[in-house]
């Protein structure tokens, strides 16, 4: 349902954000020549015994791009388009993201080329494991800690935690985060990423006077983030009138039943053909005339072809990347107002830091605590970054990375440089 036909390189885009934000702030060339590199970048290519008997040869990849604020951080996707530019570019937004937040990590991102869609649950976990080994030598509690992303949920991270603990001999909790409660991980972890955008939707909608009771929303994706941000925006009295997934888009514009929609989907793999609603596809489902857009699906979504289409007051961007930098120009002159993805989805990465911290201390919270820890960080984030745009009269975005990048570069500078 991909809506866009442009060829972009999303880490030539980080790398240009990053690079206009140092010109701007006026960053001291040595720190901008580190921020457009990552640190480290591993490529391992690994045999998984298939069902059927066979062998197959599968590619992955672990970028660090930086660790100067704290061990690096950032997820693993499983999906078939997993390139090492955009493991690159999302390895660099953690570190952003990070630092917009101003939780004590640096950024990192991970994935294997597959389609786990097509995969069984064994070979899954034979593909993990291997994968899992081959990036040992990077991951751990102190150095980089895997998450999951598209393609990979609290399942996938328990494989990892356990090939890691079965080396090390004991467990160890704070290799990955995202892992099922049963085993460390953390009460609103698996909702947080939606939360955080639920929490972005409503400083947005009362900053520009929205009513959330009477605001329409409409969400691309109906993942891990997509679907709870659309159950939790509908709480809130939000309707919503637009989902889809990769293979299809529903419409209503009275408003969905999200949950009946939800559990749709888990019977029949598909928000295809839910009742009471009209099918509509990518293109459709991102011009309707909203309050809210949520962008929650993969990047590049959102390009310089179809932003003029977007009628929606304010865009959160619950995805990784969903616009580009032309489609941001083009969205700023429209008098959209963007909560960028370093804030709008930070909420996965905050509670991946109290999961962290939940299983060094071995002392966990109940969800209600986690719940409003996360709101008090995204709320200063999103007020933080709001001064900002106002004081240096830019959008969001670029009033994020500016936070962002003035807060890595002083601790580089800071840190100065080994030996
Ligand atoms: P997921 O795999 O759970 O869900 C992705 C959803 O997007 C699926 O419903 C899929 O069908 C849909 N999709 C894929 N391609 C599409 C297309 N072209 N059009 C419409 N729908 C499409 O993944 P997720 O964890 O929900 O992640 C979604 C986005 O949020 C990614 O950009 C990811 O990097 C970002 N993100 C995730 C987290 C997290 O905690 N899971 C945190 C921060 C950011």
């Amino acid at each position: 349902m991909g809506s866009n036909h442009e060829v972009v390189n999303t880490f030539k885009i980080v790398q240009g954000q990053i690079d206009a934000v140092c010109e701007r702030m006026n960053i001291d060339g040595g720190i901008r020549a580190r921020l457009q590199k990552c640190e480290r970048e591993l490529i391992v290519n690994f045999p998984v015994k298939m069902d059927d008997g066979t062998f197959k040869i599968f590619t992955g990849f672990r970028v660090q791009h930086s660790d100067t604020r704290g061990p690096a951080k950032g997820g693993l996707r499983y999906h078939p388009d997993v390139t090492l530019d955009e493991t690159r570019a999302l390895a660099a937004r953690m570190t952003l993201k990070a630092a917009v937040v101003n939780i004590p990590y640096g950024g990192a991102k991970g994935g294997v080329i597959c389609n786990p869609k097509l995969m069984s649950q064994g070979e899954l976990e034979r593909l993990t494991r291997r994968y899992a080994t081959e990036i040992s030598i990077l991951i751990g509690p102190e150095r980089d800690i895997p998450a999951p992303d598209v393609g990979t949920n609290p399942q996938v991270m328990a494989w990892i935690m356990d090939v890691y603990s079965m080396n090390k001999g004991y467990s160890v909790l704070g290799v990955v985060t995202g892992k099922p409660v049963e085993i460390g991980g953390s009460r609103g972890r698996f909702e947080a990423t939606g939360r955080g955008c639920m929490f972005s939707a409503k400083l947005a909608a009362k900053h520009l006077g929205v009513n959330l009771k009477e605001a329409t929303v409409v969400v691309q994706g109906c993942g891990n983030v997509g679907s709870v941000a659309a159950k939790l925006l509908a709480k809130e009295g939000c309707r919503i009138i637009a989902i889809s997934d990769s293979k299809s888009g529903v419409c209503n514009l009275k408003g969905l039943d999200v949950e009946s929609l939800l559990n749709h989907k888990k019977e029949t793999g598909s928000i295809a053909d839910f009742v009471d609603a009209e099918t509509i596809n990518n293109a459709e489902l991102l011009a309707l005339p909203c309050d809210i857009l949520v962008p929650a699906a993969i990047e590049n979504q959102i390009v310089k072809a179809n932003a003029a289409d977007i009628k929606a007051k304010m865009i959160v961007e619950g995805a990784n990347g969903p616009t580009t930098p032309e489609a941001d120009r083009i969205l700023h002159d429209n008098g959209v107002f963007v909560v960028p993805d370093v804030l709008a989805n930070a909420g996965g990465v905050v509670v991946s830091y109290f999961e962290w911290v939940q299983g060094l201390q071995s002392f966990f919270w109940s969800e209600e605590e986690v719940n409003s820890q996360l709101h008090a960080v995204i709320d200063n984030a999103f007020h933080e970054v709001l001064e900002v745009s106002q004081r240096e009269k830019v959008d969001m975005r670029t009033a994020s990375y500016m936070l962002a990048v003035g807060r890595v570069a002083k601790a580089m500078a800071l840190r100065g440089i080994y030996p």
